[in-house]
């Protein structure tokens, strides 16, 4: 009777052992899934920001060198509408289309709306999530 009691006890013990550990893998993978998905959205907001760069330059190109002064100037540098908005951005939504986006539709901030190129040293772009410009 004693070795029963044993071997349930064993046995007791080792569902504990294995929940306890299968709760601790749980815990710690999520905390890593949560840092992975931010660093995700970093870097795929530097991204965004760079192709939003890249639509600015061609539109600079047809036009004097200088930066476009609203979105609208982007829609046909840019394929995707979706790029104005940060991922890290969870509570904006889409524009319908890109003669219906505003300012507020966007994550970022047109901060010095026609700039020309060659001025170097100035932000043409913020992400108002993150803070990062270009
Ligand atoms: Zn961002």
């Amino acid at each position: 009777m004693k070795i029963l009691g044993n071997t349930v006890l064993f046995a007791v013990a080792s569902l504990v052992v294995i929940f306890g550990f299968g709760a601790w893998m749980a815990f710690h993978y999520s905390e890593v899934k949560a840092r992975v998905d931010k660093r995700d959205e970093f870097q795929r907001c530097v991204n965004q920001m760079h192709s939003l760069g890249i639509g600015g330059q061609l539109w600079a190109a047809d036009h004097e060198g200088k930066f476009p002064s609203n979105w609208q100037c982007l829609s046909n540098e840019v394929s995707d509408l979706r790029i104005v908005v940060c991922p890290g951005d969870h509570a904006r939504r889409f524009a319908a289309n890109w003669s219906a986006l505003t300012d507020a539709d966007s994550s970022y901030q047109i901060v010095s709306p026609g700039v020309v190129e060659s001025e170097t040293n100035v932000v043409f772009l913020r992400c108002l999530i993150h803070g990062f410009v270009g």
